[in-house]
């Protein structure tokens, strides 16, 4: 991202012909190897993905959602609303804790643009619930020659539940389960930079891309080639080693206890107002609500109180932001990346005398 960023790329040139090419061929090709699609483009988040693929494939028709996923997924994003800004017209099916495949079937008609599954990523509904699954609507959406939308999300492309987590939707499991597009962030568990990914069957990528949206809405070289360095370590199955988020999530019990151990014994004074201690860290940034792994945390309890130590680390430079939890301040190592003990350490030393 640096290198394209400060010099020339190959955005739209190929290099084999030396003519003009596409600035998303490159970038399309890794995600088709990563996710299993037939092609792909990338927007600016996936607010944007959502907006063009709806606006692209539903304006002026009818695109069937289930009742339980009309959902605000955040900062006024809400499904109901982008549907309408897209031209497209909402039918609602099924009930807010139950729909099934059946209520597809019969509202799939003639000014049916498109099915839309939404990944509830902000919330849970529990009790007596049903969901049609993906692989039903794509059945029904066969028969009637309707494709169907998913919107995942975060876009996993490891799986949470190896990690102790929920499970969380795959694109890789989206992708062979027929849906037409699938969309997702770049930065929630892919780990890149911002960007809204859309991946599926060839042809219905191409009708996206040739939206004049898409052109409003499209990425420059230093994001395209962010995403691209994301992308390779999980072509390379070496993603939960190399990218930040997968590091933290698959971060050992041991190591954060250790990494938590070296901490309070290296800041002097430091172990007379802190100990160890077991917490959870959350994981997800919103995005997987109520999902937390075990964690060891140096927890202070500041003599005097605990905002004015919290704002004396967040006026250090580089600021550390560090939560209260009961009075205490907890610094959870989980969340530390490689090389951060040494200046956190520098930090808390810093406040303390402060
Ligand atoms: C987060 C999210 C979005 C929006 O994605 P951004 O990349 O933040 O714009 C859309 N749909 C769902 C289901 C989400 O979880």
């Amino acid at each position: 991202a640096a290198e394209a960023g400060a010099g020339y790329s190959d955005l739209e040139i190929s290099l084999a012909s030396g003519k003009r090419g596409s600035r998303y061929a490159h970038i399309s090709e890794l995600l088709s190897q990563v996710t299993g699609a037939d092609a792909a483009i990338v927007v600016n988040n996936n607010a944007a993905a959502v907006m063009l693929v709806l606006t692209a494939l539903g304006a002026g028709k009818e695109v069937v959602v289930s009742r339980g996923e009309a959902v605000e997924i955040g900062g006024g994003f809400r499904i109901p609303d982008v549907l309408r800004q897209s031209g497209a017209t909402l039918v609602e099916v099924g009930t807010t804790n139950r729909t099934y495949a059946r209520d597809f079937e019969a509202a799939a008609g003639k000014n049916t643009a498109a099915f839309l599954k939404v990944h509830a990523s902000n919330f849970k509904v529990t009790g007596f619930t049903a969901e049609s699954t993906l692989a039903q609507m794509v059945e029904v959406g066969e028969r009637h020659g309707i494709p169907v939308l998913h919107d995942l999300g975060s876009g996993a492309l490891l799986d949470t539940a190896a990690y102790g987590m929920a499970t969380e939707p795959m694109v890789q499991q989206s992708v062979s389960d027929g849906a037409g597009l699938a969309m997702f962030s770049g930065d929630k568990l892919l780990g890149g930079p911002q960007a809204g990914i859309i991946v599926g069957k060839a042809e219905l990528v191409k009708l996206v891309e040739r939206h004049p949206m898409a052109r409003a809405l499209r990425v420059e070289k230093i994001t395209l080639a962010a995403l691209s360095a994301t992308l390779i370590p999980y072509l390379k199955g070496t993603a939960p080693e190399e990218i930040p988020v997968w590091q933290m999530i698959s971060a050992s019990a041991e190591s954060i206890a250790e990494r938590a151990k070296n901490l309070l014994d290296s800041v002097d004074g430091l172990t007379e107002i802190a100990e160890l201690r077991d917490s959870r860290s959350a994981v997800g940034g919103g995005s997987l609500p109520g999902e937390t792994l075990p964690s060891t945390v140096v927890a202070v309890t500041p003599p005097a109180d605990a905002e004015s130590l919290l704002a004396a680390l967040r006026s250090h430079s580089p600021p550390i932001i560090a939560r209260i939890e009961k009075d205490d301040i907890l610094l959870d190592p989980r969340t530390m990346l490689p090389g951060e003990d040494a200046p956190v350490a520098e930090a808390l030393a810093a406040a303390i005398r402060a």
